[in-house]
């Protein structure tokens, strides 16, 4: 679906902190880049979203250069870990907004927008606005957002980070059953070992702007290439 080709990425002229990326995602996968603070994840998030342009190197979607679109043509849902839910307007409003955006008629967005609540099993809560919730809820609901329009892709970048470690593994197993009921791709990033290795189906394990191995967990855990690799994941016990 997803492949960054030779993509580099400097903000300053200067240093790189994406160096030289080549990355095949496939359609339906759960693909985790993790790695330490720093090591270049969100920016390639940042260059698939469309919110920074690639230094050099291309990034095809379906055999397509993106670089070339604007963000909101690019048919990408996301879910950042402060949530960015609009605090004026209602839950419902929020989950309606991209549909919206897109032109689509009243009756069909508020079948979605039903549809999206009980997805995330927030039926009750349409008529809140964002303040009455709580973090989970506000999380659930800023997922239900990225996938309401149907994407051919999820980013979701520290998606948990603000939630205590309860919220953490219940929403954990949700985004994981929403990927598995749904077939939608998520490129998803952590600092967290045990969050990449519970939910992902491939890691790329990432350090100082390089993919040290892309591989599923078992494999990272059993057969690590290198001694970075190694030690980031056997950190994770
Ligand atoms: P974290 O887990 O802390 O978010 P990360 O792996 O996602 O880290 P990036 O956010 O991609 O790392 O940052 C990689 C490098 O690029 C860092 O050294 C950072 O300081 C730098 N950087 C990120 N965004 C910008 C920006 N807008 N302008 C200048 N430098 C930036």
């Amino acid at each position: 679906l997803v492949s960054f080709r030779g993509v580099q990425k400097t903000y300053d002229g200067d240093t790189l902190v994406v160096k030289g990326l080549d990355l095949d995602i496939a359609r339906g996968e759960f693909l985790t880049l993790l790695g330490p603070s720093g090591s270049g994840k969100t920016t390639c998030l940042m260059m698939l979203a469309g919110f920074e342009q690639p230094t050099a190197g291309d990034i095809l979607l379906d055999g397509d250069p993106i670089t070339a679109l604007p963000p909101h043509k690019r048919d990408i849902g996301m879910v950042f870990q402060n949530y960015a839910l609009f605090p004026h307007m209602t839950v419902a409003e929020n989950l309606a907004f991209p549909l919206r955006v897109r032109g689509m008629d009243k009756g069909e967005i508020d079948r979605k927008v039903a549809d999206a609540l009980a997805m995330v099993e927030l039926d009750e809560f349409g008529g809140r606005r964002p303040a009455q919730l709580s973090g989970g809820q506000q999380q659930r609901v800023a997922v239900a957002r990225a996938l309401v329009f149907e994407p051919k892709l999820v980013l979701m970048d520290e998606p948990l980070g603000a939630l205590d470690r309860l919220l953490r593994e219940q929403m954990q197993v949700e985004i994981k059953h929403l990927h598995e009921t749904l077939g939608i791709t998520i490129v998803y990033v952590t600092h967290d070992q045990g969050e990449a290795l519970t939910m992902s189906d491939r890691i790329a394990v990432f350090n100082d702007g390089v993919i040290q191995q892309v591989a599923p967990p078992t494999e990272l855990y059993e057969r690590p290439q290198n001694s970075f690799v190694a030690s980031f994941i056997g950190d994770s016990n």
